[in-house]
């Protein structure tokens, strides 16, 4: 039987390959977006298909279907982008958690949220394990980003824990490709933007250790 995957964000960089992969598979994909930082062009080659659907909502409203699997990647992810409205962004990732996994504990559905190294905040450690804590300013400019991803993985193991649901929380890393916003401010597209420019490349900070304010992953 066809699977029903929902993806959230999927009109974003990373959520538009996923929609990609998913439709290879052989799964139905319902895209979800509000095109914050999706962009139409991410998933034209989509809107075609016959297994692609795509939902224009925000995610911080609730939203009923019927879906059998749900990646919850919906959440600006760069500072530029996380920082233009960071009331928005908070409530992306805890209201957009609970509405996500309400309708994964109604239609018994697997729900898979899309966190961040950015957990870890300002880290003492290196590289970061899953056994560590974090180290998170809750008042600075990044919070906003930095807590609501906490706060969803807070929500996404409560549910479990209370409800049975099926979840699974991915940190991800700084991750790079095709269909990323070139300027968006993230430390690896900086990189190789500059790189490609011939331009010196920045390292914030010493370059020992990140610094805490001026750091650009996600
Ligand atoms: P992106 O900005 O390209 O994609 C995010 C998508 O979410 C966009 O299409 C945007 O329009 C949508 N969106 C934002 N707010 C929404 C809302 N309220 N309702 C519905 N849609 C909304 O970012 P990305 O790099 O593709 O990141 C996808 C996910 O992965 C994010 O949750 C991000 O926090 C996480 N992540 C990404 C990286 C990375 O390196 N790319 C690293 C760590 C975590
Ligand atoms: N929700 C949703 N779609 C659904 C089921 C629930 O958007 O299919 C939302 C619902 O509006 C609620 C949230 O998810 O605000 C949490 O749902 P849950 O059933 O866990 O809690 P309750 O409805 O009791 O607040």
């Amino acid at each position: 039987m066809t699977r029903k995957v929902m993806v959230t964000g999927g009109a974003g960089f990373l959520g538009s390959h996923l929609c990609d992969a998913l439709l290879a598979w052989g799964d139905d994909v319902l895209c979800v977006d509000n095109f914050f930082t999706g962009q139409r062009r991410n998933i034209a080659h989509l809107m075609s298909h016959e297994r692609f659907e795509f939902l224009r909502h925000d995610v911080t409203f609730p939203l009923y279907v019927e879906v059998d699997q749900i990646y919850n990647l919906a959440c600006p992810a760069s500072p530029v982008h996380y920082q233009f409205d960071p009331v928005q962004t908070t409530k992306t990732s805890v209201i957009g958690a609970i509405n996500m996994l309400g309708l994964a504990k109604r239609t018994k559905a697997k729900v898979l949220q899309a966190s961040t190294s950015e957990v870890y905040g300002d880290p003492e450690v290196h590289p970061q394990v899953e056994s560590y804590w974090g180290r998170v300013n809750p008042i600075g400019q990044r919070s906003c980003y930095d807590e609501g991803k906490r706060c969803a993985e807070t929500l996404f193991f409560d549910y479990h824990r209370q409800h049975r649901t099926r979840i699974k929380v991915a940190r991800i890393f700084n991750t790079y490709g095709p269909r990323m916003h070139p300027n968006d401010g993230r430390v690896v597209s900086n990189f190789i933007v500059q790189a490609l420019a011939g331009e010196p490349i920045t390292l914030y900070g010493e370059g020992a250790r990140p610094a805490a304010s001026a750091t650009s992953t996600t």
